[in-house]
């Protein structure tokens, strides 16, 4: 069996749903050819096809926005809402479902799932108030309408399908917006469901993004999370290799968006995917490599346009290429904090106390950096944090501040992370060198450099307005749309 997840583009309209199904419907009768340079599919053994489904395209946005407006008291914006919803999806059924009598019953039970929604944002607009809890609901309804768009899909193709809900299989914590699986009840709700529907010749369509707490509350596993959704359930069927068709033809030396001549990487070590996901290459989930890892699962990424390309096989070996970087990724919208003061110089316990304050407020931080002489240790975080990391900041050294032991403590918003990722990155001479002078010829400022950072990635701090120049200039000068391997 083999667990494959379809992104939000790959289920954006009725054109591409009949894609997916088309590419379902060739893996269950073996006919979908990957990998005809190498037999990399020889794991394979049977063709049992779990799908797991993201949102059509926009739609989780939309049900986002939707909620956080009906929490300020618009009583509009919503309905508007749930009119596009009822459009996009009557829309696809309209296309895809031939008989009149199985479009009125997913017509109807559309209607009846965004009727829920404008319920439940009826009553956030009554209360005034948005609770994380209350988003997770709202948010969810994008997957378990596309669900039962693609389960549908299939069975016009007479494959039998049913659409269901991840509520049911994937228990979490109650950490709303960025929910973590509790495995070992996951593992087994989700094969008493599952399996006997696969027994029976079933294909199980789960809706991707979305779990429930043991009471059976909605929660999420953070945005673009069906990656996620598909590595637990993958890891909970042992599945031999877990696939996520999205738009792109892999894992790319680059986003294509910023960098045309990037190049597909056919093979990457989960080390260097995690690297490159967490540092903001938005193809893979960053915690999708977790359950993978931890069974030793391949995964590959494949382009649901092309579904014979073979794409980018995610694998546990690292092979580093010549020049030894395989990615150059950014995210964007972040500040940079730093505390500063001579008295710092020597104290011991600075440091600690300093993350200290910044983690009690729940602020994750992206790099560090620290100068040799102690008189200033920066750090990054997003920007829509800075105000509160200042304050935390601030109360935890009122005492140096008073003595001036600690000068200033002050950000630099609107900057950017490049992290240049792959093995080999720390053995190879000269790479630092020439990432630092790709930037210095073109008068790209580099702001701070992380000290430490982990064996895959040399990160670097630029001005946002320079992030996207600063990864095409690197990506020129390191000859990565030309590298084989
Ligand atoms: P899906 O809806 O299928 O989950 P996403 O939009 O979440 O798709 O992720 C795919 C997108 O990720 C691509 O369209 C591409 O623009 C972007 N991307 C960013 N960095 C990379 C990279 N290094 N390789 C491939 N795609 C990347
Ligand atoms: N639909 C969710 C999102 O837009 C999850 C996903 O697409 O992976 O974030
Ligand atoms: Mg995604």
């Amino acid at each position: 069996m083999i667990v494959m997840k379809f992104g939000g583009t790959s289920v954006g309209g009725a054109e591409q749903i009949a894609q997916v199904a088309e590419i379902v419907t060739r893996f269950r009768q073996g006919n979908l050819r990957l990998s005809s340079a190498e037999d990399h599919t020889s794991r394979i053994t049977d063709h049992v096809p779990v799908i797991v489904v993201s949102a059509m395209s926009g739609v989780t946005d939309l049900l986002i926005s939707a909620a956080r407006s009906a929490g300020q008291r618009d009583g509009e914006t919503f309905r508007q809402a749930a009119g596009e919803l009822r459009r996009r999806h009557r829309a696809v059924v309209e296309t895809l479902v031939d008989s009149a009598g199985r479009q009125a019953s997913l017509l109807w039970e559309i209607d009846a799932l965004v009727g829920d929604f404008e319920n439940l944002c009826q009553a956030i607009f009554v209360l005034g108030e948005l609770t994380a809890r209350g988003l997770d609901a709202v948010a969810s309804f994008g997957e378990r309408l596309s669900a039962r768009l693609v389960a549908a899909a299939l069975r016009e193709r007479g494959v039998p399908a049913q659409a269901v809900e991840a509520t049911n299989l994937i228990v979490t914590d109650d950490n709303y917006g960025a929910a973590s699986p509790l495995m070992e009840a996951t593992r087994e709700r989700t094969r008493a469901v599952l399996l006997p529907l696969l027994d029976e010749g079933t294909t199980p369509v789960v809706t991707g993004y979305i779990g429930a707490t043991a009471e059976g509350t909605t929660t999420t596993l953070g945005r673009g999370g069906s990656d996620y959704s598909a590595a637990i359930l993958g890891s909970c069927l042992d599945s031999p290799e877990i696939w996520i068709w999205t738009d792109v033809d892999g894992v790319l030396t680059a986003d294509p968006r910023v960098v045309p001549e990037a190049r597909t990487l056919p093979e990457i070590s989960y080390g260097e995917a995690a690297e490159l996901s967490y540092f903001g290459a938005r193809v893979l989930h960053p915690k999708t490599i977790l359950p993978a890892v931890e069974r030793g699962i391949p995964l590959r990424i494949l382009n649901t346009f092309k579904p014979d390309h073979p794409g980018t096989r995610v694998v546990a070996e690292e092979q580093p290429n010549t020049c030894a970087v395989k990615g150059i990724t950014s995210i964007k919208g972040l500040s940079l904090v730093t505390v500063e003061g001579r008295g710092m110089i020597g104290v011991p316990g600075i440091a600690a106390r300093l993350f200290a304050a910044v983690a009690g407020e729940g602020i994750s931080v992206l790099m560090i950096s620290q100068s040799s002489s102690e008189q200033n240790i920066c750090f990054v975080i997003r920007q829509e944090t800075t105000a509160q990391a200042l304050a935390a900041l601030e109360a935890a050294f009122e005492l140096e501040r008073a003595r001036r032991n600690v000068d200033r403590i002050w950000a630099q918003e609107d900057v950017a992370i490049i992290a240049v990722v792959g093995a080999g990155l720390k053995e190879t001479p000269g790479v630092g060198a020439r990432v630092f002078g790709a930037l210095g010829t073109r008068g790209i400022n580099v702001i701070s450099i992380a000290q430490g950072s982990s064996k895959y990635n040399l990160s670097l701090v630029v001005g946002e307005e320079d992030a996207d120049d600063a990864v095409r200039a690197i990506h020129q000068d390191l000859w990565l749309g030309e590298i084989q391997g």
